[in-house]
C-alpha cells in the first residue's frame, strides 16, 4: 500500500535533459537567463525546494539526480504561469515539468491519492472509480431526451464530450444539467457518447502519465471515428485543450469549441430572454485551461456582461495572470499531499480575491471549480455569502426570473 510520504528510490534516466529537446521549443532551456520569473509566479514555489529555476540551474550543474528525488514536481498544478511570464518562452509546464513527473511516476514515488486516481482512470475509464454505465445518468433528471450517438445513429452539428466531473459529480452534475437545458432551449442540436465516453485524459498526461492518455485518447478516437458531427463542445477546458492540442499529436484532429463560445454564437437569441437578476457584482475566474494555455478570455466576459443586473468586476490576477484553482495537473487527486506540504489551498487565494473586490458571486467556467470553490468558502473570512456560480447558471438564472 502506498502512502503519502514519497520514497528515496532513483527516479531518473540519463535520457531526460534530451527528451526535453523533443518538445517543442524545448530546446529553448539552454537559453535560460536564471532570472527566477518563472519560480516566482509559480503559485506553489515557495512549497517546492526545486522550482522551475531552480531545477534548471541543477541540471545545467549535471546534478539532475537529487532534483528528481525530491517531491518538488507534485506540488506543480501545471498552471502554466510559469511558462507564460519566461521571457525566453521556454516551455516550463509541458517539457520540463511534465516530463520530470513522468521520470518520478516511473520510479514509483507518487503520492497515494495520485495513484488511485490513475489506477481508477486505467480500470475504470475515469479517476473517480465510477462505471461507465453511470456516464450518462446525469440526462435522466431532464425533462427532454439526450441523444446517445450510438444508440441515436444520424449526424450531428456538436458531439457533446461532457468529462468525468461533469458526468459524475454531485455538484458539477447540476452545472451540465443547466448547459443541456441551454442547449435544448436554444435548439443546438447536440448527442453524447454516453457510456462509450473515456477520461479525455488530459489531466493524467499533466500528472506524467503519458501512456494511460493516450490509452483514453485511443479508446475515445475509437467511438468517435464511428460518429457523424460537425464539431465537439464541451463545457471542460481539460477536454477542450486535449482536443485542440494533444489528440492531433496522435493523429486524432476535430475542431473543438468551449461551451461559451457556441452559446455567445446565439447571444442574439439568448438577449430578449434575459431579465434583470441584479444588482450583483460578479468576478470571473479565467480557468488555466481556457484562459492562459487556449487564450478564450472574453467569451466568459460577453456573456457575463449581457446578463442585465450583473456589475462584472476583475480580480487583481485575471486573463492571463490568473490564479490556479489547485485542481489541475492532478491537483484534483493531489489536495492531501499539498495541504500536508504547503498547509496553503490555492482556491482559499483566490476566494480571498474575491472578497477583496466584493463580490457577491464568483463565475465559473470549468467543472473543476465548482466544488473547489465553494469549499473555499467555507473557510475563508468574509466569504460566507459569495455563491460561486457556473456561467450557464446565471444566464439560466437570468432567464427562469
Ligand atoms: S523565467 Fe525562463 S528564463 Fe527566467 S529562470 Fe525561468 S526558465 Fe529561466
Ligand atoms: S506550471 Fe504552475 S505550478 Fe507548475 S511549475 Fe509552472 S507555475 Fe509552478
Amino acid at each position: 500500500m502506498a502512502s503519502n510520504a514519497i520514497s528515496n528510490q532513483l527516479p531518473f534516466t540519463k535520457e531526460f535533459k534530451e527528451s526535453l529537446f523533443l518538445i517543442p521549443e524545448g530546446e529553448n532551456i539552454q537559453t535560460c537567463l536564471q532570472c527566477a520569473s518563472c519560480s516566482g509566479v509559480c503559485p506553489f514555489g515557495f512549497a517546492m525546494d526545486y522550482p522551475p529555476g531552480r531545477m534548471i540551474a541543477w541540471m545545467r550543474a549535471g546534478i539532475l539526480e537529487e532534483m528528481l528525488q525530491s517531491d518538488s514536481v507534485w506540488m506543480c498544478v501545471s498552471c502554466f504561469a510559469c511558462t507564460e511570464i519566461c521571457p525566453k518562452e521556454i516551455p516550463i509546464t509541458q517539457a520540463l515539468m511534465t516530463r520530470a513527473k513522468e521520470e518520478v511516476l516511473l520510479a514509483g514515488n507518487v503520492p497515494a491519492e495520485l495513484q488511485s486516481a490513475l489506477e481508477f482512470s486505467q480500470q475504470y475509464g475515469n479517476p473517480l472509480g465510477e462505471s461507465s454505465r453511470k456516464r450518462a445518468a446525469w440526462t435522466e433528471e431532464l425533462d427532454f431526451e439526450v441523444s446517445i450517438v450510438r444508440k441515436d445513429k444520424r449526424p450531428y452539428e456538436f458531439l457533446w464530450f461532457v468529462g468525468d466531473y461533469a458526468s459524475y459529480h454531485p455538484r458539477v452534475k447540476k452545472v451540465t444539467q443547466t448547459v443541456a437545458r441551454l442547449f435544448h432551449m436554444l435548439g443546438i442540436d447536440f448527442g453524447i457518447m454516453g457510456p462509450d465516453e473515456n477520461s479525455d485524459g488530459d489531466s493524467q498526461r499533466l500528472a506524467g502519465e503519458r501512456g494511460l492518455f493516450e490509452m483514453l485518447a485511443e479508446k475515445n478516437a475509437k467511438i468517435l471515428g464511428r460518429c457523424e458531427f460537425n464539431e465537439i463542445v464541451t463545457t471542460d477546458p481539460h477536454a477542450y485543450n486535449a482536443f485542440k492540442n494533444e489528440y492531433p499529436r496522435l493523429g486524432f484532429e476535430y475542431p473543438v469549441r468551449h461551451y461559451t463560445e457556441v452559446l455567445l454564437d446565439h447571444l442574439d437569441e439568448l438577449t430578449p430572454k434575459l431579465k434583470d437578476i441584479g444588482p450583483i457584482r460578479v468576478a470571473y475566474h479565467d480557468p488555466c485551461y481556457l484562459g492562459r494555455v487556449n487564450k478564450i478570455y472574453e467569451a466568459p466576459r460577453q456573456l457575463l456582461q449581457a446578463i442585465p443586473g450583473i456589475e462584472l468586476v476583475e480580480m487583481a490576477h485575471n486573463r492571463s495572470t490568473s490564479l490556479c484553482c489547485g485542481g489541475g495537473g492532478g491537483g484534483m487527486w493531489l489536495d492531501g499531499f499539498r495541504w500536508e506540504k504547503a498547509e496553503s489551498r490555492l482556491s482559499e487565494w483566490r476566494i480571498r480575491e474575491a472578497v477583496t473586490v466584493g463580490a457577491d458571486v464568483l463565475a465559473v467556467a470549468c467543472p473543476y471549480e465548482p466544488p473547489r470553490f465553494e469549499d473555499a468558502t467555507k473557510t475563508v473570512p468574509g466569504a460566507e455569502n459569495i455563491q460561486v456560480k457556473d456561467i450557464a447558471e446565471l444566464i439560466f438564472a437570468a432567464i427562469e426570473n
